[in-house]
């Protein structure tokens, strides 16, 4: 009996099983297919089925197997692997959309009015703003808080300069975190005093006191502001970004609105090293959207602030060599408590003093050759003996590309000759085989395109330096492609589900208005992204 009804399932499979298709959720054809895999293969199409790329081919191939109710013939657009942002803080975006917004003032008068307009409308109980940077000034030095101490005689105002790593507060700010001059929370270097009295600038550690007494918004207005920042990231092609840095508490929430449905953009969430989240997280976790695998650790501060730790002091102030914002012990500790629970680290360093005692902090776990992918971020300014000790153990070089050209008309200025050294993604690049950029935004705006740009041709949006800006460290298109997908991916230990159009991947990917890879540099900047889909979702742009 059985053996009959067998026969008769074979009888009826070649009647009408051969030429029946598989139908799929989604099926894209006739389109110009970057896989981004390892031999960099061309496509036309693919099929998608529960949220996966179940195969890629020519159009013929992937027509005559499979069906699907939504069928998208492309007309040759073309199409990229999710674009990943590997060093951002979605959160920190998020939080910026209830901040005075002061990116590109163009003098502090500038800033103040922008200030005063915010205030008028909102009247909050902090005034918070992010964004000036008095490089782009036509005198380029910190202001000083007396304006603002005229103003808002009874209001804490704390504004934060573009890189986070300054801040300038007034008197009532001063005062509500009850900030004395000989106050032992202040480092050396962090509080310029003037007259007898704070200026009103303040660095790192010190700037951080006020930051962390800026109320924060509520558990609803965070998740609001989170979603808003994804959609922003959505309309740069981003399908996931490493959020360098998290609480515990933002890290619950980002999987909360995974969970709920809310938030599709996958997130590769570093731990801040609090005692919360080495507690929470003895080794890693891994959802469908979030990896939890990293711990982040500072050095130094940033170069437009001077924090940066150099070896030898800066060519502008031959009194300091800027600021080593964690002591050595402390670091060992978490990087300890990193390699015990499995994860990586990656360390925040600008200055070449700051690379090299990273390195040599690194090396006591690391050893040498390893595939634990602990991470240096920046790497903006790196001594030439130190390159070389990123392949000695295996460092993975995490930069963006875009700082190169913001930085460009002052950095010179302040680190001088060892500007040789500096922005250096493609030797960096070189000593291990492969690097991942990401645009550190909200330092930098969201977008992945000018990022890509700057790493090829080292210019910004007027095309300046008509030669590009140390363009012995530009890369080309291909690894520029690779370093925003799948060495993204591979630097989060992700490059088993994504990074790659390729059978078995979760169906992210982005369609371009045109072929980065082969228009003319002046049209990659006008780049348009059209659509947008994680686990083959359209996201609304
Ligand atoms: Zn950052």
């Amino acid at each position: 009996m059985k053996k009959n009804i067998f026969l008769l399932i074979c009888f009826v499979m070649l009647l009408f099983g051969c030429n029946a298709k598989e139908n799929v959720d989604l099926l894209v054809y006739n389109a110009n297919i970057y896989t981004v895999d390892k031999n960099f293969s061309m496509v036309e199409a693919f099929a998608v089925k529960d949220g996966r790329f179940i195969e890629v081919g020519t159009t013929a191939q992937i027509l005559s197997k499979y069906s699907s109710d939504t069928e998208l013939d492309m007309k040759g657009t073309t199409i990229f692997p999710g674009f990943h942002d590997a060093h951002c803080h979605l959160t920190s975006l998020g939080k910026n959309f209830s901040f005075v917004n002061l990116r590109g003032s163009t003098s502090y008068d500038e800033v103040l009015e922008r200030v005063a307009t915010y205030n008028d409308t909102y009247k909050t109980e902090w005034i918070v703003g992010m964004g000036w940077d008095q490089n782009l000034w036509q005198n380029p030095i910190f202001p000083t808080n007396e304006e603002l101490n005229i103003l808002y005689p009874n209001t804490p105002v704390v504004l934060k300069r573009i890189d986070g790593h300054a801040i300038i507060a007034n008197e009532a700010a001063i005062k509500s975190v009850n900030l004395k001059l000989n106050d032992a929370r202040i480092l050396k270097g962090e509080a310029p005093i003037k007259n007898g009295k704070f200026t009103g600038i303040f660095l790192e550690n010190c700037a951080d006191i006020f930051k962390n007494a800026i109320p924060e918004p509520t558990d609803e207005e965070m998740k609001e502001y989170i979603l808003e920042a994804a959609k922003e990231c959505y309309k740069y092609g981003l399908t996931s970004v490493s959020d360098a840095g998290l609480p515990l508490s933002a890290i619950q929430m980002l999987d909360s609105l995974h969970k709920s449905g809310h938030l599709s953009l996958r997130i590769d969430a570093w731990l801040e090293p609090s005692d919360e989240n080495f507690e929470h997280f003895k080794s890693p976790f891994r959802s469908d959207r979030l990896t939890v695998n990293c711990v982040k650790l500072y050095m130094d501060g940033a170069l437009g602030s001077r924090g940066a730790w150099m070896l030898h002091p800066y060519n502008d102030d031959s009194l300091t060599t800027g600021i080593q914002v964690t002591a050595n012990d402390k670091f060992h500790y978490f990087c300890q408590k990193a390699y015990d629970a499995g994860m990586q680290v990656a360390t925040h360093c600008i200055g070449d003093a700051a690379v090299k005692n990273t390195i040599n902090l690194y090396s006591f776990f690391l050893k040498g050759e390893n595939d634990l992918r602990w991470r240096i971020e920046h790497a903006q300014i790196v001594a030439s003996e130190d390159f070389e000790n990123f392949k000695k153990y295996s460092i993975i070089p995490s930069v963006q590309p875009i700082h190169a050209v913001s930085d460009m008309n002052w950095a010179a200025v302040r680190v001088g000759d060892r500007l040789s050294g500096g922005y250096s993604n493609k030797e960096l690049m070189k000593q291990v085989g492969w690097i991942a950029f990401g645009t550190d935004f909200p330092i930098e705006d969201v977008n992945t395109i000018n990022n890509f740009f700057a790493a090829v041709y080292r210019k910004n949006l007027d095309f300046q330096p008509d030669g590009g800006f140390l363009t012995e460290n530009a890369v080309s298109r291909e690894d520029a492609l690779r370093a925003m997908t799948i060495w993204a991916a591979k630097a989060s230990f992700d490059e088993n589900y994504k990074g790659s159009i390729e059978q078995g991947k979760w169906a992210d990917f982005v369609v371009l208005d045109r072929d980065i890879m082969k228009v003319d540099e002046k049209d990659i900047p006008e780049t348009k992204v059209i659509e947008v889909y994680i686990a083959g979702e359209k996201m609304k742009l």
